[in-house]
Order: C-alpha cells, then structure tokens, then sequence
C-alpha cells in the first residue's frame, strides 16, 4: 500500500509550527501497521524533507509526520495502542501479544505501560464497603544462618490489595509489604472524604490488618467472614484428629483406621451431608476406642457448632438466638477439655465483634480472594514478575477490566 501526505499539517515545522514553502528532497519510510483481514498490510510512505525558511527558527530541516505516525515512529500509534490493549484489557501476556503483532517484547512492555496509565483511573471512586486481603509474591526463601544453627527467611514478599466490595471498581491498588504501616500509609493517601465514605471493611483474621484499620478507619465496622473460621475449625478438628491417633497408636493414621478413612467426611458440613453418610460416621466414631472416637467426635460437635452460628448470617436472627447459639459452642469447648478448641473458642471470642458484624450484615471478602485467584493466574502466566511495579500494574488492569467493560460481550 503506498501513502501520501494529504494532511496539511504534516508541513508545519515541529519546531516553530510554521508552514514550509521549500522542499528539500523526498523520503520513503515503511511503517508498521495493523493487519488488515488477518493480513499483513506493508505501507511505503514517500514523503517530503522540508526546509524550515523561519529566520527566527533553529530547525534547518524536517520530515512530515502525522499524528498516526510520528517523526522516527517505524510504528502507527494504533499498532503500539493495540498491542498494549491486547495486554491490560485483553488479558494477553507481553509475549502473546508481541507475537500476534510481530513486535519485540520490549516495545510491548513500554505499549502496556503507557495504555495502563492511560485507562486505570488515578484514584479510586468512593467504596462503602472494602476489602482487604495479602497475596504472596513469589515463594519464600530461606538461608541457612550458621550461627544460630537455624533457617532463617531471606525473603518472603507480600502484596496487600484493597478491594471494593460494593461498587465493582475491582482492585483499587496494592501496596508491597505486610505492615499495618503501609495500609496506613495507602489509606491515608486517598484523603478525608474518600475515607469518609468507607462504612465496612471485611478482612480475614490478621491483627494487622485490624491495628490499620483501627487506626486509619476508626468509624468503619470491621467484618470477618466465615470462610475462614470455617477453615480455622476444620484445622482444629483434623489436628485433633491427628494428635489423638498418634497418642493412642503411636503413629500416623492409615488404611484401616475409620477415623483416618473419615477424614474428609469431617471436615464437610453435616447441613450438607446425606443422611445416609452422616448417620453411620458418628456410629463410627463412636464404635472406636474411646480415647479416639470421643476427642474427635467433641471437636466435630464444636465445629458444627460454629457452623450453625455462622449460618445465622443473612437471616436477620435476634439476638437471643445468636447468643444460645454462641453459648452452645462455648460450653461444648469448655466440656470437651481439648487445647485445640479451647484455642479455636478464644480465636472466636477474640474476633466476636467482627463476627458478629458479619451475621448481621452479611458481607464477605469473596471478592478479595477472588481478585487473588486472577493475581495469581496472571503471575502463572507470566511465569513469574521480576519487577513488582510492572506486577502491580498488570494484575490491576486484570483486576479491573469488568469494572473497565473489557469483559462486556456486547
Ligand atoms: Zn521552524
């Protein structure tokens, strides 16, 4: 395909924006562009050198450009734009996308970056409820310190994202290092009114979080969900488990012991359970030797227990129903005399307000995690970050492409 200039303002000096009258000589470029029907499209563009005859200009000379392609671009501005949109909103990697448009990958990268700062909007709109949640960055490592005859953490690097919960921005950035200082510090940056608007933050159950928010939100509720009690329950139970088989048959459980075979059956939700699994797994339990059956059975109880409390969530319940529920719990801890659910009973008593918020509101971190399940595809895919600022800016323009319309398939 051969170009000519038709744009009269390809003539205008960049120097001095005057309009040149001389031609010096004529220039053949061959810029890139996009595919035309999946086609490769070459392009010889002839263009003129002009002279710039401005007495007042420094400029001798100059070719023309148009703002498709400017001076010294090999590439038309829609190419290097669809190379970097085909990354941050069509979830490509820098690879893929360097392939599909037959450009180098640093082109790419420096596409992406630019189309990124370009479509993430700088600060984020006002959340009422958010989410907070960490994701590792890599995996840990470890030294060995000779002196102190121990492993020791060399680097275990940690992102914090905060997410919006309610209005579906998606994620609204993340900061490096689990600190109650950075969420502080990130909070604080987003000013009084913004602040102002936040009424809920759902967390998991880390004091960090809980010091910064305490700090920086001091009017905001605090909500744990239940994902992770449930997870915390079910722990205990498999530890209880595991402590009590090695205690009475001095070693691990395996084939042949019912409470090994049960494993999975405990740690499912009874609500959920056929009966016809559900009936004979306590008749189990029960039928081994007590010093097995009866632990494990007491912490299945609890677990159950805190189940129910927890299925109160979204049934607007009074509060007497709550509170007969939570005392079951408590009592059938405190009778059992295990560590393990005295320990699981003090967790829960210790996060109670927060739990509590959550029976009555509702709210859960599931986006939070979610938004980790797409951090962590897009670390997969591309085999792992070097850079954590370009992680950064890659996982939010993942994280954000619904709340973007990069998702509508209209
Ligand atoms: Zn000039």
């Amino acid at each position: 395909m051969h170009l000519a200039t038709t744009d009269e303002r390809a003539r205008l000096c960049p120097e001095c924006g005057m309009r040149a009258h001389r031609m010096k000589e004529w220039v053949t470029t061959r810029p890139r562009d996009l595919p035309v029907a999946g086609r490769v499209c070459e392009l010889r563009w002839r263009k003129r050198r002009w002279y710039c005859d401005e007495t007042a200009c420094a400029r001798g000379t100059f070719t023309e450009q148009v703002p498709q392609i400017p001076a010294r671009s090999r590439l038309t501005a829609r190419l290097r734009r669809a190379s970097g949109a085909a990354v941050a909103d069509g979830g490509r990697t820098i690879v893929q996308s360097a392939r599909d448009h037959a450009l180098s990958w640093p082109v790419v990268a420096a596409a992406f970056t630019a189309h990124a700062l370009r479509v993430l909007p700088t600060e984020p709109e006002p959340v009422t409820v958010l989410g907070i949640d960490e994701v590792r960055r890599g995996r840990p490592r470890w030294t060995w310190n000779a002196t102190a005859q121990a492993w020791t953490t060399a680097a275990d690097r940690w992102h914090v994202g905060f997410v919006d919960l309610s209005a579906g921005q998606g994620l609204l950035g993340q900061v490096e290092g689990r600190t109650a200082r950075t969420v502080i510090d990130w909070l604080e940056a987003r000013g009084t009114a913004w602040k102002e608007q936040v009424a809920y933050v759902a967390i998991d159950m880390c004091t960090i979080f809980k010091a910064a928010v305490r700090a920086a939100l001091p009017h905001a509720t605090l909500v744990v969900d239940h994902f992770h009690l449930v997870q915390l329950a079910n722990a205990t139970v498999t530890e209880v488990r595991r402590r009590v088989t090695v205690q009475v048959r001095g070693r691990r459980g395996r084939k042949g012991n019912r409470e090994w075979e049960l494993r999975n059956r405990l740690t499912r939700s009874a609500a959920w359970m056929h009966g016809e699994h559900l009936d004979p797994m306590v008749d189990d339990l029960l039928g081994l030797p007590a010093r097995i059956g009866a632990p494990i059975l007491a912490a299945w109880n609890a677990k159950e227990d805190l189940l129910d409390v927890l299925a109160l969530a979204r049934t607007h319940p009074d509060r007497h129903v709550i509170a007969e529920r939570l005392f079951r719990f408590y009592d059938r801890c405190a009778a059992s005399g295990l560590p393990e659910l005295e320990r699981l009973a003090t967790t829960v008593q210790t996060w109670w307000p927060e739990i509590c918020a959550f029976i009555r509101t509702g709210i859960t971190n599931a986006g939070s995690e979610g938004t980790n399940r797409v951090i962590k595809t897009v670390g997969r895919d591309a085999y792992g970050f070097r850079n954590p600022e370009n992680q950064r800016l890659r996982t939010r323009c993942a994280t954000t492409r619904k709340s973007r319309g990069c998702l509508n398939p209209a």
